[in-house]
């Protein structure tokens, strides 16, 4: 058995102000709860990291955190994404703990499944994947379109697990790993597998959003999705290559059957295959050139290596400041 943990529960929020005070108290109610089984440390805490939010997010999170130690609160300088802001809340976590659950603030994810996710890394797994049992408050059109994205992108041969969004543990030996990864297109989903360790997985049911909208409407989704693919799998381009090769025997036959065409006379009336031909050429360069352009636009964000999130403000103090003081 190991040693009882530090954890630090990793809740981004983007303007969540109807839903964050309805929440807020279940994370610390967990912790408390977990700290008196004796399955975590009493320092453990809950991380909010606002996500460049324009409604009241912050403020409240600022309150949360003078009124109860426990809860603390960084902020991104600006609105970067669902993606960017757990992981600033990781890294930001990673030398204070030595576990972290990253959960959603909408209530959405079954909080109680945190006790299975920390007994397995007492029993000593690094990374817990939390995995939703069933769909059933999704509409339709998610269901079908988030069973789609997950096959492609296993197709696409980017290892995902199956119905896992981003509520899982990870611990801070995975974590200091996944630091090294040092490119700017994150998709953690992705990243999180490729780190490696010893992993398992936790199932929960994963209810409706306690208050207000979701921020993922189709656009967001597509573009994670395309995110995801880019980011994990060279896949596509190889697809444009196998594509190329089967065009080219193809027109190589076409132009036999051409030329025993013109010799057996019959050339004018050639006007239709010829159309079609080049229509269906022209299309299929196109959207070669489309897929080739998604990788070198990728490629031309990460030369850039930007930073992938900037911290504002924090509502506690940090060690560096401290040292300042003296
Ligand atoms: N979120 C974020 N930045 C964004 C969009 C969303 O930090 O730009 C947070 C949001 O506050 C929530 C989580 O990401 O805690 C998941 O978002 P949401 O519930 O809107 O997505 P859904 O559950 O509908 O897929
Ligand atoms: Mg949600």
């Amino acid at each position: 058995m190991r040693k009882t943990p530090v954890l630090y529960i990793i809740v981004p929020c983007y303007n969540e102000e109807t839903v964050l005070p309805l929440t807020a108290p279940a994370f610390l109610e967990k912790i408390c709860a977990l700290a008196e089984k004796g399955m975590i440390s009493d320092a453990s805490r809950t991380l909010f990291v606002d996500d460049g939010s324009r409604d009241n997010t912050w403020k409240i999170i600022c309150d949360l955190a003078k009124k109860d130690a426990r809860y603390m609160g960084i902020s991104q300088s600006r609105n970067r994404g669902h993606q960017n802001a757990v992981l600033a809340g990781l890294m930001e976590a990673r030398s204070r703990c030595d576990i972290t659950i990253s959960i959603d603030c909408d209530g959405q994810d079954d909080i109680n499944a945190m006790d299975e996710m920390v007994a397995k890394y007492l029993e000593g797994f690094e990374v817990v994947y939390g995995v939703r049992s069933r769909r059933d408050t999704d509409t339709l059109f998610k269901k079908y379109t988030a069973q789609l994205f997950y096959r492609l992108l296993n197709w696409m041969g980017a290892e995902v697990v199956y119905n896992h969004a981003d509520y899982r543990l990870i611990s801070s030996l995975v974590l200091d790993e996944l630091a090294e990864f040092k490119e700017v297109n994150i998709f953690l989903r992705g990243l999180v597998p490729l780190v490696g360790f010893k992993s398992t997985e936790v199932y929960y049911e994963r209810s409706e959003r306690l208050a207000g909208e979701s921020h993922y409407p189709l656009s967001k989704m597509l573009s994670l999705a395309m995110d995801g693919i880019t980011s994990l799998s060279v896949k596509p381009i190889r697809l444009i290559s196998t594509m190329g090769f089967a065009v080219s025997a193809l027109s190589f036959l076409m132009i036999v059957w051409i030329v025993a065409q013109f010799f057996a006379g019959k050339t004018v009336q050639g006007w239709a295959s010829t159309c079609a031909i080049v229509c269906f050429v022209c299309g299929i360069q196109l959207i070669c050139i489309g897929v080739i352009g998604e990788y070198i636009g990728k490629i031309y964000l990460e030369t850039k290596a930007r930073p992938r999130y900037i911290i504002s403000d924090r509502t506690y103090e940090t060690e560096e400041k401290e040292e300042d003081k003296e």
